[in-house]
């Protein structure tokens, strides 16, 4: 790989391909695969990722809104897109573009339905979300004969899956909670059966629901964070990639005296002699004020460089006192050694926020 010469997010679609043949191989065989790439597909770049694993025969993909299914279907995917939390506003536009709504409460049901009937559809698919424990969006268990009821009264919509999400399928403290949560998804799943008299695919694992609760696979499980690198703990980290590394270049080194400051509201005063870099990345490219004044690091020459006062919107400081190197020179800010991870663990945040939060003013580039 060529350095790096201003701040770019590159992406290794072959990690890409190792995460998702992982996750694979922990399935059962005929247990279908969705990819979650909401969030540009957490922070990388939703369409080409969209793109390659639909070259990898992925079988579904989830968005969280309906305009980033719309997004998806301009880059040419084809395969079924659940929107995991459509507003109604969009739900024309959700049908023009043959995105299948996740429908979690009576009102977004009502809305969906009329505006299917106007849009003229039959057995438009549908997913129906149930919530059995994170308490965030869903039906509840006993609506199934109030919803089955409505259902039974519409050929518009059909339902084509029925889901719902662990609260903490990362945590085995919580192992009874999951538990509990798997067996209320079945008693939904087989009242929704015999009610409706047909069986829709059933599905409730997220990645570390693959991982720690193989027997609740059912017909699919949704895979995010797993297939961009990381699993919520170190036993699986070892057998995923992360996908994408964050660099930068050394735009100017600084000699900074005794007594001196750096950077917005002299945060940081030096009580020594020390070399500073300034580098072209901010908090406008997802770098948070938080990873400022000694929190956060990035890496040089394969050593630690601690961020020095706030992080401006467009550059950061960073002391590099002892590390030999140059304007110009490459700087990581995470790849697959100093991972997400470990940067965000330095502000006791998780991987999740700092990936989806790497800006679009970014440049994307692409291992092959
Ligand atoms: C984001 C999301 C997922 C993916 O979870 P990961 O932990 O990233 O694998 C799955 N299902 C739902 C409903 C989600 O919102």
């Amino acid at each position: 790989m060529p350095k790096a010469q201003e701040t770019v997010l590159e992406i290794d679609l072959k990690a890409l391909k190792h995460n998702f043949d992982f996750l694979k191989s922990k399935l059962k065989d005929n247990t279908k695969f969705l990819a979650v790439v909401k969030a540009f597909a957490y922070g990388s770049d939703a369409s080409e990722i969209a793109k390659y694993l639909q070259n990898l025969n992925v079988d579904y993909f989830a968005v969280a809104y309906i305009n980033e299914g719309i997004t998806l279907r301009n880059a040419g995917i084809t395969k079924p897109i659940l929107v995991l939390h459509p507003q109604a506003v969009n739900f024309k536009k959700l049908i023009d573009f043959c995105l299948e709504p996740s429908i979690y409460n009576t009102k977004i049901l009502n809305e969906f339905i009329e505006i299917a009937i106007e849009e003229k559809q039959t057995n438009y698919p549908i997913h129906m979300k149930f919530n059995t424990g994170l308490n965030r969006l869903g039906f509840a268990e006993n609506d199934v004969n109030y919803v089955t009821k409505k259902l039974k009264n519409t050929k518009t919509i059909k339902v084509k899956s029925i889901f719902s999400h662990l609260a903490a399928s990362e945590d085995l403290n919580e192992k009874t909670f999951t538990l509990n949560q798997i067996e209320s998804f079945k008693n939904i799943a087989q009242n929704f059966t015999n009610t409706m008299g047909y069986k829709p695919m059933l599905h409730i694992c997220n990645t570390s629901g693959i991982l720690n609760f193989p027997e609740a696979q059912f017909d699919m499980v949704r895979s995010g964070i797993g297939l961009y690198g990381f699993g919520n703990s170190d036993k699986e980290n070892k057998h995923l990639k992360p996908i994408a590394s964050l660099k930068t270049v050394i735009s100017q080194i600084h000699n900074i005296e005794k007594g001196e400051s750096v950077g917005y509201n002299r945060a940081f005063k030096s009580d020594s002699f020390l070399k500073t870099a300034t580098l072209p990345i901010g908090h406008a490219d997802g770098i948070g004020r938080q990873y400022g004044n000694g929190k956060g690091f990035v890496t040089i020459k394969g050593q630690k460089a601690p961020i020095l006062g706030n992080i401006c919107m467009d550059m950061i400081m960073v002391n590099i006192t002892n590390i030999e190197c140059k304007e110009g020179d490459e700087v990581i800010i995470f790849d697959s050694n100093t991972t997400a991870e470990d940067l965000a663990k330095t502000v006791n945040t998780i991987s999740y926020e700092i990936i989806t939060a790497i800006s679009q003013r970014v440049k994307r580039i692409y291992l092959k």
